[in-house]
């Protein structure tokens, strides 16, 4: 069980590769904010991922500890592909959408409609929402969050 999710984020991790959201350094834009960790912080994990990092939960969800520093290979899948989701609409589609639940600590989100992403990392975190899709554990994970984020949405046009 455990090799094999460790393949399976190595394979993820290796679709991603170098690309990042845009083709500068969005964290010279911002400061970085996403990597601001504390001890009380952290990112989310993808199902079996924990096995390589320090982990504590939080509300019921496994958080990797984030200090506000890190190997940057080794970072979490959620780090690599932040501020996205590969979101998994009611057809079982995957569809790559900024992940609202960043909103108030990224502007790449908040600004999304005026941003000029890399289509390159899209088109990878596409390609990464559908290698997980494949897996039971990570396709259950990927649909109970698109259903978080559904009802983040509908909240916001209130
Ligand atoms: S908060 Fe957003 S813009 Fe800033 S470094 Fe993180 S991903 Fe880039
Ligand atoms: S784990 Fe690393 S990449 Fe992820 S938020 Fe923390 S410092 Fe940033």
């Amino acid at each position: 069980m455990r090799d094999k999710y460790k393949r399976l984020y190595a394979e993820a991790n290796r679709i991603i590769g170098d690309k990042t959201p845009l083709k500068k350094d969005c964290g010279q834009i911002c400061g970085g904010e996403c990597c601001k960790g504390d001890s009380e912080t952290g990112m989310l994990l993808f199902p079996f991922e924990e096995s390589a990092f320090t982990v504590k939960e939080k509300d019921g969800v496994r958080l990797c500890v984030c200090e506000g520093s890190c190997n940057r290979y080794e970072r979490p899948l959620s780090c690599r592909i932040f501020p996205f989701f590969p979101y998994v609409n009611a057809e079982g589609k995957i569809k790559v959408i900024p992940d609202i639940r960043g909103v108030n600590v990224c502007p790449l989100v908040s600004n999304f409609n005026d941003v000029r992403f890399d289509r390159g990392f899209l088109y990878r975190v596409k390609k990464v929402g559908r290698l997980l899709y494949a897996d039971e554990a990570c396709r259950k994970f990927l649909e109970e969050t698109s259903r978080e984020i559904d009802i983040l949405i509908a909240l916001t046009e209130l």
